[in-house]
């Protein structure tokens, strides 16, 4: 799949109108704790500036609903990213109003302007056409850059692609490279090629699970999801997170596998506790013999080793979805020996976004992978096989 490229374009001394994903987490405080999204957004940035663009920023950030609601304002992603990009961000007061307008349209090239979150208008998430047509009206080109959303039919993220024609919109750096790796999993990985799946529940991932299944030599299966699976070949699963209408899916998924000659790889012990609780008691017991009322939070040691012996040989990882409760420290160690297993070796190791990412940056071996999404929801429908709303209207067709 082939990209409309930015660098095709025919930027310089243009006004461009960048579409970034800045929905960073935020502290107690109000302070960015991981500005990893804003920095991922400056190569595309950066580019726009040297070619002596003016150049429109906009991003969503939390879950305002339509309405201005102070703590979510981009006043901080405006300081922090004038940090980085060491030049002057000025931030409008709205999104699509009086002041952003104005703003824009006088904005003089070299200087970038950031507008208001673009959840404080109801249409964003509606996909409002007369939004898209507003934001739109701002410049001469359009840059999706926002990988995280690009999921969502959204205002900003596909509506808005409809007012520009081929040769005044393209991707962005960050989204042509996230879709070009998850491209190449999918499509011409280096085998074996293993997949290493959790989280919490089979109906987050079964879709993903399932269209991974003929493209892999090998999936590991972790985190709640596993019970389900345990659960349906006849083990005592105790008081283990489950889901009993998903039981037939499970034993197809296994099916499939053997059908495939996909080895598929259960936990063979875990970390069992009395409660869902940092301070519960809890004890190592074998997959077969959890205890009545007890519930699995994390896998086993023996399960690591196994886990282990199975990845040895692979030259492609991918991993989405946390192996154990790793928000507890005591039901972290599961993914977190994975997580070094997984970066310590020669193979290519891609991370999906959301839980997974915040796990290898929480353990800080970020660094030493060699991919990280930047978006949870819409890797994972990548790896579903579809095709994202915000990159539909972007792809080159022959
Ligand atoms: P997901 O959003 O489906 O990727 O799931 C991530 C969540 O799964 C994390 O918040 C984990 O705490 C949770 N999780 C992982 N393992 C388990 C488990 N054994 N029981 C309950 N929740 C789990």
């Amino acid at each position: 799949m082939e990209l409309l490229s930015i660098k095709k374009l025919d930027l310089e001394n243009k006004k461009v109108f960048i579409r970034c994903d800045f929905n960073v987490p935020m502290d107690e405080f109000g302070n960015i704790s991981d500005d990893r999204r804003i920095r991922s957004a400056l190569a595309t940035i950066n580019y726009c500036l040297d070619q002596d663009c003016a150049v429109i920023l906009a991003s969503h950030l939390g879950r305002p609903k339509g309405e201005i609601v102070a703590k979510y304002s981009l006043a901080p992603i405006a300081r922090r990213l004038q940090q980085h990009l060491k030049r002057h961000v000025a931030l409008a007061t709205d999104v699509v109003g009086e002041d952003a307008l104005k703003k824009a349209k006088e904005l003089p090239r070299h200087e970038v302007l950031l507008i208001e979150n673009l959840r404080y208008e109801s249409g964003e998430t509606k996909n409002d056409e007369e939004l898209s047509k507003k934001l739109a009206s701002m410049a001469d080109f359009f840059i999706n850059d926002a990988f995280g959303v690009s999921h969502r039919a959204h205002a900003s993220v596909e509506g808005i692609a409809k007012f520009f024609d081929n040769n005044h919109k393209a991707a962005g750096f960050l989204l042509q490279r996230e879709i070009q790796f998850f491209g190449k999993l999918m499509n011409n990985p280096t085998r074996p090629f293993a997949a290493i799946v959790g989280g919490s529940k089979v109906s987050g991932k079964l879709e993903a699970l399932t269209n991974l299944l003929p493209r892999v030599d090998k999936v590991f299966i972790g985190g709640g999801m596993a019970f389900t699976f345990l659960k349906q070949m006849g083990y005592n699963i105790g008081n283990s997170l489950v889901e009993d209408d998903l039981l037939e899916d499970a034993q197809k998924v296994m099916d499939k596998a053997r059908e495939l000659g996909v080895k598929f790889y259960l936990p063979v012990d875990v970390i069992a506790a009395e409660k869902f609780a940092e301070d519960a008691v809890s004890k190592i017991v074998t997959a077969q013999e959890i205890p009545d009322n007890w519930m699995g939070l994390d896998i086993g040691p023996a399960t690591v080793r196994l886990y282990r012996e199975g990845l040895n040989d692979v030259q492609t990882v991918l991993w989405n979805g946390p192996m154990g409760v790793y928000e507890m420290d005591k039901f972290a160690r599961g993914s977190t020996k994975i997580a070094h297993f997984v970066a310590d070796s020669y193979a290519t190791t891609v991370v999906g976004g959301g839980d997974t990412a915040d796990l290898v940056q929480r353990i800080g071996l970020d660094e030493e992978m060699s991919f990280i999404s930047t978006g949870g929801g819409a890797s994972l429908e990548l790896l579903e096989g579809k095709i994202l709303p915000g990159v539909a209207p972007l792809i080159v067709q022959d």
